[in-house]
């Protein structure tokens, strides 16, 4: 009989929803992630291979209580045995909520098959429709091959697809009600995302961060935006109607309106670390147990007592806030 308990911390959250980075490395370089020339990547060596991942997510759904499983990075698509990862986790039960956060590159030849693994639907990021915009933002000239990425998740059936954004001032914030018109245009939806201080280069400036109320008030220039009437329960964006429904956007205002009291995420990185929070200053190193021959049963015990630490809330408001070392790329976003 498989021993079965939550993934509890003492302030009363249960963490059921998994991100799993799949890898450190991206193709893209978004200006608010990581340098011009890239990070050190993970060696192979430290990287899980697709059994060990595959091995901890099963201890995850099967004893711990995970019902949704989220595949990041670093971008997921560049992993090869991504779509063989997705298959033996939709194996694990056809309940289970399974994604992948994206920047889209390359997932025009993927989706079917990403769809046909048992993948439930996609979270792509776009921050501009502008090319030149898009060049300075990701670095790369590469804009058309996310539009048909979106387009062929779409028609794989791996929906809803969401798009997340980042705005950023001076450089995309005049792009919000042209990306929230193409969206509802092609059934797309459209997340905004508060920049985190979360880039290797810890470039974040508070000033400098596009705040939730801005990004609203933008879109109410041009839009009616009401309160979605479903209630946002663990998720982290405030959802709108747009001028009536059944159009939404979300807005994820993880600086100025932390949701951490409702926080129900817990992070496997690339190279096997429990993180029970984005912001982190510890982690929990499943891949040494799991290769000095831990079994099951020892594994969930680690991972229950990383997670039984977790902190109240981030603290990026406190002034005594510490970025974590690790950026967002390597801790899966
Ligand atoms: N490469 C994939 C992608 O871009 O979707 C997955 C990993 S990426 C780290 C996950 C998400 O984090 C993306 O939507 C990206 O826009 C977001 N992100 C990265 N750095 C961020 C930051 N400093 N603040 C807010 N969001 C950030
Ligand atoms: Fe790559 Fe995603 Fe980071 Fe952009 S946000 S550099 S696509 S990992």
């Amino acid at each position: 009989m498989i021993k079965q308990r939550p993934l509890a911390d003492a302030y009363g959250r249960v963490a059921t929803d998994l991100r799993v980075s799949l890898t450190d490395r991206c193709n893209l370089r978004c200006s608010y992630c990581m340098p011009a020339e890239g990070l050190d990547w993970l060696p192979h060596d430290e990287t899980l291979t697709d059994d060990e991942v595959v091995r901890l997510i099963t201890i995850g759904v099967e004893r711990l209580g995970v019902r949704e499983v989220r595949f990041t990075g670093g971008e997921p698509l560049v992993r090869r045995g991504l779509v063989d990862i997705v298959r033996r986790t939709r194996a694990l039960g056809s309940e289970l909520q399974l994604s992948v956060t994206t920047n889209a590159l390359g997932l025009e030849r993927n989706a079917r098959a990403l769809a046909e693994a048992g993948l439930d639907r996609v979270n792509i990021s776009l921050d501009t429709l502008d090319p030149e915009r898009f060049h300075t933002i990701t670095r790369r000239d590469r804009l058309d091959d996310v539009l048909r990425g979106a387009k062929a998740a779409h028609d794989a059936g791996l929906t809803p697809v969401k798009i997340n954004a980042v705005l950023l001032r001076g450089v995309n914030d005049d792009d919000a009600c042209e990306l929230l018109a193409w969206a509802i245009d092609h059934q797309y939806e459209l997340r905004f995302i508060e920049q985190m201080p979360l880039d290797a280069q810890h470039d974040w400036h508070r000033e400098q961060m596009v705040t939730a109320d801005e990004i609203f008030a933008k879109l109410a220039a041009e839009f009616t935006l009401s309160p979605a009437t479903e209630p946002r329960g663990s998720a982290p964006a405030e959802l709108f109607l747009v001028d009536g429904g059944p159009a939404t956007v979300g807005v994820i205002a993880s600086v100025t309106r932390p949701f951490c009291g409702d926080c129900d995420r817990v992070r496997l990185t690339a190279d096997g670390q429990v993180r029970n929070c984005l912001f982190a200053r510890e982690e929990s190193d499943l891949r040494a147990a799991l290769r000095a021959g831990a079994d099951d049963d020892e594994l969930a015990d680690r991972w229950v007592t990383a997670m039984a630490g977790k902190l109240p809330g981030h603290g990026i408001n406190d002034p005594s806030f510490l970025q974590p070392d690790r950026p967002m790329s390597a801790i899966g976003g």
